[in-house]
């Protein structure tokens, strides 16, 4: 028994298995605290996620310690940074994203030191502490041990759990250690194609108001059957059912249903014939721009490659709820845009976009509603979409449009007294057990068709009477998401050729 012990191999990976449980107790744990369950199946299905996240940590572990020297330099700057993010995960409900890397990169060091706490320096201190002794213990009572053969299983492990079995691969790439890494390549890969050059649309680009609001909201997951306001059995939409100046457009088709796919889609003016000018065009915020208009993207959900582009594409770009992920179950409103709302209709321009990108009735639907909007019951208690019925599925899902139709009328209430415009259109919709599907991640008719709302101010009314008669007339038609480029433009007064009449709802046919 002792002779095991003794040897180095041996020694080597209790000094590994070590280290990755006091590595789990901190980062995993914290990773996972606040995970919703409410089973013994559900808790174990957790557990073995974490399981799964702790063997990658184990066989990334195993191939940093192979060399001491390697070892003594890399794993105390993984434990601090570590323990910085615990700290923020446990105080501030915050996680590493690609946009805190980004926050990390744009803020300067005096945002930094607002953010230290004494606690926050204590626990850094304790965690050099540790990781000295760590490194200590592995210089002097770890012996080194076969490299080869270590190295080959370690990395045969560490791909397992990073590449070669998918359903590990995302879950480990969002937790610690491997968020650090995963999250600057995207932040970094983000930066390229937000400083990409596309080219400029060429002509003239002419605002025909000299005083306009327009916001675009883009809602997420919300199907059009969903809404009161297009016949719903249920009373999901009751705030904005009341305002006459709203009309709801129930039919319209989009072919993405995704939403890292269908922004770019909705943005530019990629459609069926072309869809690859998501990727290579600007979107019609740079008609704005070269209309007079000032442009700001608001987002609630992180940046990600496929749309960064646009939203750089704006003069102002600011995140509310700093820090969320699929991984977080905290509350996640969109009623955090609204004081950066205030800030843009502040501003002294007299044309502006804004562009709302909202979290809407993405899942975790009780993170996206406040309690006073949980009138639909009982709602989902489990994280486990398998363990939830579809009546909870529902009821879950439809506060979170009670929450969103308060949201929009809040948006519209900043609005009413001045010339403007809103469309609200969401990204794709969401399955809710029909043919046994949930969410939006496999192809189902349900996630075709988003629902789309567009409102109008009194004084725009009767600034732009053909656009609200069109908008009318218009209304009740088949649309597809195509719509958006051009109608927005349209609905704005910008005079651009680009503006195609048989896609602008705000065009009479017969004009
Ligand atoms: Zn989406």
């Amino acid at each position: 028994m002792k002779r095991i012990f003794n040897n180095k191999n041996v020694k080597y990976h209790l000094f590994i298995v070590l280290l990755t449980l006091i590595y789990g107790l901190v980062a995993t744990l914290a990773d996972f605290h606040g995970s919703p369950w409410s089973s013994a199946k559900d808790l174990v299905l957790l557990v073995m996620q974490a399981g799964v996240v702790m063997c990658a940590t184990y066989s990334f572990l195993m191939l940093l310690a192979l060399c001491r020297w390697v070892f003594a330099v890399v794993f105390p700057v993984i434990m601090l940074l570590t323990v910085v993010m615990v700290w923020f995960r446990y105080t501030q409900g915050v996680t590493l994203t690609p946009m805190i890397v980004e926050l990390c990169f744009v803020n300067d060091a005096s945002m930094a030191f607002t953010l230290l706490s004494s606690w926050l320096v204590v626990v850094m201190v304790l965690s050099v502490v540790f990781s000295a002794f760590a490194v200590w213990v592995r210089f002097k009572h770890v012996p080194s041990p076969s490299v080869l053969p270590n190295l080959v299983a370690g990395l045969l492990l560490l791909l397992t759990f990073t590449s070669f079995v998918p359903s590990f691969a995302r879950p480990v790439s969002l937790r610690m250690p491997f968020s650090f890494y995963y999250c600057t390549r995207d932040f970094l890969s983000q930066q390229r194609v937000a400083k990409a050059e596309r080219p400029a649309f060429d002509g003239p680009a002419v605002c025909q108001a000299d005083t306009l609001t327009v916001v675009l909201v883009i809602g997420e997951s919300l199907r059009a059957d969903h809404l009161q306001l297009n016949g719903y059995h249920r009373a999901t939409t009751p705030l904005l059912a009341a305002d006459t100046s709203l009309v709801s457009l129930p039919s319209v088709y989009t072919r993405e249903i995704f939403t890292h796919t269908s922004l770019p889609a909705m943005l530019t003016r990629a459609d069926a014939s072309d869809s690859g000018l998501a990727y290579e065009e600007r979107s019609f915020i740079d008609l704005f721009k070269k209309a007079g208009y000032r442009t700001a993207w608001l987002a609630n959900q992180e940046p990600v490659r496929n749309y960064v582009y646009f939203m750089n594409e704006c003069d102002t770009l600011v995140y509310a709820n700093r820090g969320k992920s699929a991984y977080v179950y905290d509350k996640w409103l969109d009623g955090e845009l609204l004081p950066l709302v205030d800030d843009e209709l502040s501003r002294p321009a007299p044309r502006k976009l804004l562009v709302l990108h909202t979290i809407g009735s993405h899942w975790w639907y009780e993170s996206h509603y406040t309690d006073d909007f949980r009138r639909f019951e009982p709602v989902i208690d489990t994280r486990i979409v398998s363990s939830c019925t579809d009546e909870e599925m529902n009821n879950s899902y439809d506060n979170t449009i009670l929450y969103t139709d308060w949201f929009l009328t809040q948006v519209l209430g900043r609005l009413k007294d001045s010339c403007a415009l809103m469309i609200y259109l969401s990204d794709h919709g969401e399955s809710l057990g029909e043919d046994g599907f949930y969410l939006h991640a496999a192809e189902h008719e349900t996630l075709h068709w988003p629902a789309c709302l567009v409102w109008m101010s009194d004084a725009y009314k009767s600034s732009f009477p053909s656009k609200a008669a069109a908008l009318r007339l218009n209304a009740g038609g088949d649309h597809t998401t195509d719509f958006l480029f051009h109608s927005i433009l349209s609905g704005a007064a910008i005079e651009t050729d680009y503006v195609v009449d048989s896609l602008n709802i705000f065009h009479n046919g017969r004009d």
